[in-house]
């Protein structure tokens, strides 16, 4: 039976973060279960965008330190890494916090520049990724993940934030050729397949709420969540966050494909009691209220137009920088006069210009259709 254990954990106190992440660790067995003496472990946090802690884009600095921590004691020899969303990897750790933790704790960190390819005949919709090399050279990955909304998988935990192992522009790359998000989901599934994690930690420390990953608010939960099981470490923290785990396409498909548990009822919780870790009213994505009901998702395919939230941009925020423009994988935004202009007929509602972008100028909207249906 899959084991998840909750830590509370109320604020990013150093102690505070290092006892959590430590009872969590050991209840499942000790970082000795995951890491033998010697090991090239690969930390992989959330580093989506260069961004504060405090904005709670990013895995919390003290998580990371706790984590490498612990993977040192046990005799690892500790990388980290990621492949952001957008930006100079390097500039996204240090305004991150990441950096200086490596720097402090004598972590490498590790360039996801360099990429092979690596084939996955087991791949159910995705047989050959382009993975950042570290990802290929680590003995061991532990998914270091920050538990957020997301507007195209509705949550992102352990196994979303195993994206970043796919080097730099090849995201792009994925977003093209799995354009609806059940598909983009089972891609995600084939991945984590493929790099299989030994354990999942997720920083729930402060979550992000409404239009995440990037433009939602900060909000307090207090967990640390840890298991060797992404999928049941991913279906607690939906169930905390107020989410049915199958209703996360990647918890669902990943369920339904026994690579890992997806139904609460059947994980072993440890730790802190989930009723004591639920947060009421946490706000979702816009995105995400379609997806929540049966017969809704069962029709969507045929009404797919007008069920998918749309990008809209605000022009009083955007400040024309471009960033959406550079990471639209079908090319479909334009600076125009200064201002993001999108084309309706290209976008493929990836959603990455949301994602990305620096302002908060990108808003989800649903059509009148959709909403109509939702309130139905
Ligand atoms: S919408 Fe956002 S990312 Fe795009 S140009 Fe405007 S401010 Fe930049
Ligand atoms: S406009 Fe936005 S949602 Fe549409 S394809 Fe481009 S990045 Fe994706």
């Amino acid at each position: 039976m899959s084991q998840v254990y909750i830590a509370r954990c109320a604020g990013y106190e150093r102690e505070q973060v290092q006892r959590a992440v430590r009872r969590a660790v050991d209840a499942l067995g000790g970082m000795r279960r995951y890491v033998r003496p010697g090991d090239n472990v690969l930390i992989k946090p959330n580093l989506l965008v260069a961004s504060a802690p405090e904005a709670a884009v990013t895995t919390h600095p003290e998580v990371l330190r706790a984590a490498i921590e612990l993977v040192q004691a046990a005799g690892g020899m500790v990388w980290v890494g990621d492949s952001p969303g957008f930006g100079n990897p390097i500039k996204v750790a240090e305004k991150s916090g990441l950096a200086e933790i490596c720097r402090e704790t004598g972590a490498v960190l590790r360039d996801f520049g360099e990429a092979d390819e690596a084939g996955f005949a087991d791949g159910v919709i995705c047989k050959r990724f382009t993975l950042a090399r570290p990802v290929r050279e680590a003995d061991v990955v532990i998914s270091l993940a920050k538990l957020k909304t997301h507007g195209l998988t509705l949550y992102t935990g352990a196994m979303k934030n195993l994206f970043g192992c796919i080097s730099g522009l090849n995201k792009s790359q994925m977003h093209l050729r799995f354009q609806q998000r059940e598909d983009f989901a089972g891609m995600l599934v084939d991945l984590y397949s493929l790099v299989k994690p030994a354990l999942s930690i997720v920083d729930g420390v402060v979550g992000m709420e409404g239009e995440g990953p990037r433009n939602g608010r900060p909000r307090p939960i207090g967990v640390i969540l840890a298991g060797a099981d992404a999928v049941a470490v991913d279906a607690v923290g939906a169930t905390i966050i107020g989410l049915d785990p199958l209703a996360v396409p990647t918890t669902r498909i990943a369920h339904a494909r026994g690579v890992g548990q997806g139904d609460p009822a059947r994980i072993e919780m440890l730790g802190d009691p989930l009723a004591e870790a639920v947060v009421p009213d946490y706000k979702h994505s816009a995105a995400a209220d379609p997806a929540r009901r049966g017969w809704f998702a069962r029709l969507a395919p045929l009404l797919r137009e007008q069920l998918t939230a749309r990008p809209f941009i605000h022009v009083d925020k955007c400040q024309g920088c471009g960033v959406c423009r550079n990471s639209c994988p079908p090319s479909a935004i334009s600076i125009e006069a200064g201002k993001a202009r999108i084309d309706e007929t290209r976008c493929i509602r990836c959603y990455c210009c949301q994602e990305l972008c620096p302002e908060g100028a990108v808003e989800l909207r649903k059509s009148w259709l959709a909403r109509r249906l939702v309130r139905a």
